[in-house]
């Protein structure tokens, strides 16, 4: 069978981007076999258009910037499109409406896990934008019945700063992560059976043994998902 091919919206940050490119070829390399890798498209953007927008809350611009993206992808042969960030999912629908091939949404794979593995109250870490607007909880909530706990304002403010200041810049501070390991510790003193690594670089800093319940961490999941989708599964 020939593979779909794998339309990535990328740079939000090339960090995270690489990563799902290892793990997409990884994978594929895992499940096939011989020297197999991903047929996949990357249309990369720059973070500091991006970011700028976002703080000035021009999302319509930003519309127009995935939208671009999605045509690109499409007019190149992708079969459907995985956006490689969560807070970007704010757009998916006019990711959606700009084009005939499906998006891959972050939320959908990762919500599948949680009820898979038997959750039901997530915590949940991302930006301000994931953790504090209605697009990404809202999807966890009313498509999967998901009951999802985010961190008090301060916290909120470290995991936006550290993921804004450091990590799209794979600058990996201990300090922060003593900091990230506490507010996970207080999400799972707020009742979270499990915490939603809801940025696609927070897994650069964390990992399982920074908490004391399970972790999901999106990035990974997405781009297993994606190699799902691209093998037809
Ligand atoms: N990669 C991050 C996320 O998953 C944040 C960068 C962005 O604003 O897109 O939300």
């Amino acid at each position: 069978m020939q593979q779909r091919i794998i339309g990535l919206i990328g740079g939000m940050s090339w960090e995270s981007s690489a990563e799902y490119y290892r793990i997409i070829n990884q994978e594929t390399h895992r499940r096939l076999g011989g020297v197999h890798s991903a047929r996949s498209l990357l249309w990369s953007v720059d973070f500091d258009e991006i970011k700028q927008l976002q703080h000035a809350g021009e999302w319509d611009k930003l519309a127009d910037v995935m939208k671009t993206a999605a045509l690109h992808l499409e007019r190149g042969g992708a079969d459907f499109i995985v956006l490689c960030t969560n807070t970007m999912h704010r757009l998916a629908d006019a990711i959606t409406s700009s084009v005939s091939i499906p998006l891959l949404h972050i939320a959908d794979p990762t919500a599948e896990r949680i009820k898979a593995a038997g959750f039901r109250r997530v915590g949940l870490i991302g930006t301000a934008f994931t953790m504090e607007q209605d697009f990404y909880k809202g999807r966890l909530q009313a498509k999967h019945g998901l009951e999802v706990i985010v961190p008090d304002a301060a916290d909120r403010q470290m995991v936006h700063d550290v993921i804004y200041k450091e990590l799209v810049l794979g600058t990996i501070n201990a300090k922060s992560r003593e900091a990230y390991r506490a507010i996970i510790a207080r999400l799972i003193q707020k009742g979270a059976e499990a915490v939603i690594l809801g940025c696609t670089e927070i897994m650069l800093l964390v990992s399982e043994e920074d908490s004391a319940v399970p972790l999901f961490d999106t990035t990974t999941i997405h781009a297993i998902a994606a190699v799902d989708h691209a093998l037809g599964a």
